[in-house]
């Protein structure tokens, strides 16, 4: 069994919510010992957490999560290190081959215990995006809340060439020197986008 490595946030209200979505919204419906069983019930939006973007989240008519085989969720993984690029212009994409899973690894992730999650954010150019999509990869990820601002160009250029997007990755540091595959399973759902167990397994 090879070395897992989560490098997925919590379900948990600890997490951040993108600037104007509704909170998620977590509570016990069923309680032992009043009740036979522990039952939670909980609401939040398609793109709470570390969730997968699919094309018609930015296109309408696009595709949907489910209408992708499970072989778009994993394929073996390359790690860009873009650390302090504001916005992010240089990151080898020659390195990048068909139908790999592509991590950018910018640290915001690390903002979050102060508050800074959503603050001067390290976005992806659209020159770069373009060269990142003419090679082919099934799917990037980012460890922030989105790889560009409104009005989403990036996003545009990445799901109209069938390329999916992964947000709100965590601890990809762990992942610097390292040889590894990438297992990105989101919900089962005809949606926009749904959460997913992103973890890598090292080679
Ligand atoms: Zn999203």
């Amino acid at each position: 069994m090879p070395q897992l490595i989560d490098l997925s946030m919590a379900v948990s209200s600890q997490m951040p919510v993108y600037p104007g979505d509704p909170e998620p919204r977590m509570e016990k419906v069923f309680s032992i010992p009043r009740d036979a069983v522990n039952v939670s019930s909980f609401s939040m939006t398609t793109h709470f957490s570390t969730h997968i973007d699919a094309p018609y989240h930015v296109l309408n008519g696009g595709k949907k999560l489910d209408e992708y085989p499970l072989e778009k969720f994993t394929g073996n993984g390359v790690l860009l290190d873009v650390r302090g690029q504001f916005p992010i212009r240089k990151a080898d994409p020659e390195k990048i081959q068909k139908d790999d899973i592509v991590l950018f690894y910018t640290g915001q992730v690390n903002k979050i215990p102060d508050g800074e999650y959503f603050k001067l954010a390290p976005f992806i150019s659209a020159e770069l995006a373009e060269k990142i999509a003419e090679r082919r990869p099934k799917m990037i990820g980012i460890d922030s809340f989105s790889p560009d601002p409104e009005p989403f160009e990036v996003h545009k250029i990445l799901l109209k060439n069938d390329i999916l997007i992964i947000e709100n990755l965590a601890g990809l540091e762990r992942l610097l020197g390292k040889k590894f595959d990438i297992m990105a399973f989101p919900l089962k759902m005809s949606s926009d986008g749904a959460p997913a167990r992103v973890v890598a397994a090292v080679k």
